[in-house]
């Protein structure tokens, strides 16, 4: 079994799943006491998102390339970085590392493929929603249609990400605000929504809608799991 390396900490509300998702899926495919070998950097986000609040991503940049330099020499033979939004940067970190880097959006983008699907809603930060880093990838390399909220509702989305699930804060008032504009997406066409930041998954479950729910969280785990196995 390959050695998983995870660069959490953004949050660590999300990062947990992460670690349980890998763990949960190494013991079903292998059995018994069978667990997950893992190699974990949980950076301090509080000064992160600052950087990325006042675009100063490159500062971000430096903070997370030393902790991936860091997972690799304590043995990762590759890397998830556990964020949909630092992937903004993930082209740095790629470049100062030797070991491979396995993409969020691209572990998304094949699951939706794998599922004949073409039309797809996407929430997430608004610099997921909004920049190109995260949306291209999915229209250029995998030939995709990305929906996004509107203005109003992105900033929705964006405030409870930062202001309640990243701090642990589950709302019931906030997560009708989701489920609404999760159908309104689908309302617009869209045959799935990526829940694109690794906390939503802890407000909306697949249950509470009928239009199917992509969980970047958990996506981005189980192919994690899938690789570490099959190149045992
Ligand atoms: N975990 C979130 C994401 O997947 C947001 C926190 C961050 O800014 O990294 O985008």
């Amino acid at each position: 079994m390959k050695t998983i390396g995870l660069l959490g900490g953004m949050s660590w509300e999300s990062s947990l799943e992460y670690y349980r998702t890998i763990n949960v899926g190494i013991k079903q495919a292998l059995g018994g006491l069978h667990s997950a070998k893992i190699v974990m950097y949980s950076v301090d986000f509080d000064p992160i998102e600052k950087l990325q609040h006042n675009d100063q991503w490159e500062e971000t940049s430096t903070i997370l390339c030393e902790a991936a330099k860091k997972v690799e020499r304590a043995g990762a033979d590759f890397l998830l970085i556990c964020t949909n939004t630092m992937h903004k940067v993930a082209p740095h970190i790629e470049n100062e590392i030797n070991i491979p880097l396995l993409h969020i959006a691209d572990a998304t983008a094949e699951t939706i493929l794998e599922n004949s699907m073409r039309t797809v809603g996407l929430l997430g930060t608004a610099f997921t929603m909004e920049e190109d880093f995260y949306k291209s990838r999915l229209t250029e390399h995998f030939g995709l249609e990305v929906l996004i909220p509107s203005d109003d509702d992105r900033k929705i989305i964006h405030d409870v990400i930062y202001n309640e699930l990243c701090l642990g804060k589950l709302l019931a008032s906030s997560k009708r605000e989701y489920l609404r504009i999760i159908q309104s997406l689908a309302d617009q066409g869209a045959e799935a929504v990526i829940l694109g930041c690794t906390e939503i998954g802890l407000l909306v479950q697949p249950g509470d809608t009928s239009i199917k729910l992509l969980d970047t969280t958990l996506i981005h785990a189980n192919k994690a799991v899938e690789r570490a196995i099959l190149t045992a």
